[in-house]
């Protein structure tokens, strides 16, 4: 049978080697930290640094095709991999999202709205940046930021100094702060031949930076939920795009503002292991494996809470919850900020 390769053994890597085992194949994951909770579901591990071009050799040649839970791939190793197995989601999805202004750019240039946004390169480019954009504003690190990490907020100018340093000389982008009512995302699939299929949109709650609720279903109007699943498939069809993807959106009175993007599974896709009939890890391989995607209808509304270091404090009262399905990374650290699991709860059968 045969056998996905999986960049990045985190607990998305470790969900889909699950999912790819149902389907019956195997998995071998490339991850260069130690111990990844991916490891211990799948069949296969290499543990190596991207700079290692014997190890990512080695690794495409006992896999049929390559996907990945993590965008931040080096490039070199992305080059190398590509010359000897299919990518998938290509490379296009991982050049627009793995650079915040250019994902920001692609976007507007699909005609989607963004919050204004400019290239900060020097303390010089944010002072302009703000006289065009004004206050509130967000300094995001162009590379890397996840979680809200990389990133410094703008109460006035008089912020500039102080965050122009957080960044500490890394290319950022500032952006307007949005005034929305609520976040919401959309997890999306296409296949190999186009199809297209998007989840229901889930609600999402912030807490510190950091995914705290999903809830499906979301706060939209019929329109709101129509346009917020059409800009998906927009975007799911401009990129030529094979897998999963996560749009994240801002409902504003004027209407859904995108924020950023994900070319992979997603942390508020996790509802849909518990209230759809196929769940965006399965649909994931399915899609990269050149299977028909699956249904992404819910059947039920689900409350999808992430447990984050201290929370795991409260896992035996979980344990007793008859409604609660229980979701664990088997990280064995407990540490703050540390996402150890989730919990879903279905609500009741969806109307
Ligand atoms: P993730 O873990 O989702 O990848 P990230 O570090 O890439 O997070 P963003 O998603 O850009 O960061 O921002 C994190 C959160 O900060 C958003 O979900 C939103 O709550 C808030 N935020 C980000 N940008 C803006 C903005 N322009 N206006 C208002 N709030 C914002
Ligand atoms: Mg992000
Ligand atoms: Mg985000």
């Amino acid at each position: 049978n045969a056998t996905i390769g999986i960049l990045g053994g985190g607990q998305l890597g470790r969900m889909l080697s699950v999912a790819a085992s149902r389907l019956g194949y195997k998995t071998h994951i490339f991850e260069p930290g130690a111990n990844p909770p991916a490891g211990q579901v799948a069949d296969r591990v290499t543990t190596a640094f991207y700079d290692d071009e014997d190890a990512l050799r080695a690794f495409a040649e006992t896999v049929d095709v390559i996907t990945y839970e993590f965008e931040n791939i080096p490039t070199s190793a992305l080059d190398l991999l590509e010359s000897l197995r299919p990518i998938r989601p290509g490379r296009e999805a991982l050049r627009v999202s793995q650079d915040r202004l250019t994902e920001k750019t692609y976007l507007r240039d699909l005609g989607l709205t963004t919050a204004p946004f400019a290239n900060v390169e020097s303390f010089e480019d944010l002072e302009a940046a703000i006289t065009d954009i004004g206050t509130p504003a967000i300094l995001k690190t162009r590379r890397m930021g996840y979680d809200g990490k990389g990133q410094a907020r703008l109460k006035t100018a008089e912020d500039a100094r102080t965050a122009y340093e957080a960044m500490a000389g890394a290319p950022a982008v500032l952006e307007g702060f949005v005034d929305f009512s609520h976040e919401v995302s959309v997890i999306g699939a296409r296949g190999v031949n186009g199809e297209v299929s998007c989840y229901d949109p889930g609600e999402n709650v912030h807490k510190d930076g950091i995914l705290d609720t999903t809830t499906v279903p979301a706060r939209l109007t019929a329109s709101q939920r129509m346009d917020a699943v059409l800009l998906t498939a927009n975007i799911l069809n401009a990129l030529d795009y094979v897998g999963v993807l996560g749009v994240e959106l801002f409902v504003t009175p004027k209407g859904l503002i995108v924020n950023e993007i994900a070319p992979r599974v997603h942390n508020s896709g996790h509802w849909t292991q518990n209230g759809c009939a196929v769940d965006q890890f399965e649909q994931h391989i399915r899609a990269v494996a050149g299977l028909p995607l699956g249904d992404g209808k819910r059947h039920s509304d689900v409350v999808m809470e992430n447990l984050i270091g201290e929370d795991m404090d409260h896992l035996p009262d979980l344990l007793a919850d008859p409604k609660a399905s229980i979701h664990l990374y088997g990280k064995a650290e407990v540490k703050t900020g540390r996402k150890m699991g989730h919990v879903n709860r279905v609500q009741g059968a969806s109307k």
